[in-house]
């Protein structure tokens, strides 16, 4: 299931089947001069269905939304058989309540999604700008990322590695090691973009770091090369576990304060990338052998409570799946616990749709 069933750069829609990957679906859009916006990582090998699922979001969410604010209506399958169509294709509805909303981010455990009515944006126009900087510390580049959100700056991406990140990244693509600690890369796009990146270029020197700003975009896909490159830096030096936890943009440097405290107290290296520009950190914890061992379950519970403690949340963007599901009653409270899992019984009452996943037996 996966054709493009109907393309509307009028009405700024297109209706897909869910099977469709989400970087095929935007070259085909891109004839079109349109896009859909939600652009996770993994772009070219996950489908819109898995990104509406998992409610994904991505390098560029922080400008231009996640999922959840480019899907207008979803075709669903219940686990009677049952097909609802849901949502609208306007740019207004509310009519009744919003199961569009309820369905994306729900993991497959409420209903297979068999359609999806996307909204759309044209492509930007304009030469994309790019920034790198470099800081003597993870702390001082993550203050210097909330200074550029506070100083109502919106840049398309904004990247943060930490020195193990860096280095493991430079290693496996064959550069220098260099010395520096941490990386920020950013981006800005659009008629403005110039301007932007000098406006981010003075906010980033001022917090102290060596900045190096680029409109060639082949020089640009270079600065970018070492954050596109993080996901098999990190499996060239053990098993991952990809952690994801999402703090409010103005603790973000606390947020790393806390994951040195938990590599510290538990002994264990945690190499961090970081959404900056959406305050969305997804810490590595790396380890030999198939199965993730206790003692690395006992830093990652440390640093779930630091996350949650700030005013964050268990998952940004993966979804609880099986492995974070011991967690969710923790953030979401007694009531809301209960609450959700009988909506989950309302709609698959055999508890036959993803059993196990997100919600623990
Ligand atoms: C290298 C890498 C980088 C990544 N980067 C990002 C990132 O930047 N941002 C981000 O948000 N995520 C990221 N992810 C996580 C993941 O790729 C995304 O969450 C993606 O949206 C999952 O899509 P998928 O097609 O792979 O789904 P799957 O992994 O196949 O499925 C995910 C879940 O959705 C359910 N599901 C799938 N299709 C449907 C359907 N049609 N109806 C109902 N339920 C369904 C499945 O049952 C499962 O529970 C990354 C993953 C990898 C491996």
């Amino acid at each position: 299931m996966d054709r493009i069933l109907e393309v509307r750069p009028d009405d700024l829609l297109a209706v897909v089947e869910p099977g469709i990957l989400n970087a095929d679906l935007n070259d085909a859009l891109a004839a079109e001069g349109v896009w859909w916006a939600p652009d996770p990582a993994s772009r070219s090998i996950s489908t819109v269905g898995g990104n509406i699922a998992t409610g994904a979001g991505g390098l560029l969410c922080a400008k231009y939304g996640v999922v959840r604010d480019a899907v207008l209506a979803l075709d669903v399958v219940l686990a009677d058989g049952r097909m609802l169509h849901l949502g609208h294709r306007s740019v207004k509805g509310v009519t009744g309540l919003d199961l569009t909303s309820l369905f994306i981010g729900s993991e497959g455990v409420l209903g297979v999604v068999v359609g999806a009515t996307l909204k759309l944006r044209r492509l930007v126009p304009g030469t994309v700008h790019t920034i790198a900087a470099t800081f003597p510390d993870v702390r001082a580049a993550a203050a210097a990322s909330s200074a550029v959100t506070a100083a109502g700056l919106q840049p398309s991406i904004m990247e943060l590695m930490d020195a193990t990140c860096l280095a493991a990244a430079r290693r496996l693509l064959g550069l220098d090691p260099g010395t520096d600690d941490a990386l920020l890369t950013i981006q800005t796009d659009g008629a403005a973009s110039a301007a932007e990146a000098d406006a981010i270029a003075e906010v980033l020197r001022t917090a102290g770091g060596a900045v190096e700003v680029s409109g060639d975009p082949d020089e640009g896909e270079r600065l970018l090369a070492l954050r596109r490159a993080m996901h098999p830096a990190m499996e060239s030096l053990g098993t991952t576990l990809i952690e994801d936890v999402s703090v409010p943009r103005s603790r973000l440097a606390e947020m790393f304060d806390e994951i040195a405290r938990v590599e510290r107290e538990h002994g264990v290296t945690i190499p961090t990338v970081a959404h900056a520009g959406d305050g969305n950190l997804h810490p590595n914890f790396i380890f030999d052998g198939p199965e993730v061992p206790a003692p690395i379950w006992d830093a990652a519970d440390d640093l779930f409570r630091a996350a949650l403690r700030l005013g964050g949340t268990l998952t940004g963007e993966h979804g609880i799946g099986v492995l974070k599901r011991r967690w969710l009653a923790d953030e979401l409270g007694q009531d809301q616990w209960d609450l959700q899992r009988q909506i989950k019984a309302v709609f698959d009452p055999h508890g036959i749709l993803n059993p196990g996943k997100v919600f623990a037996p």
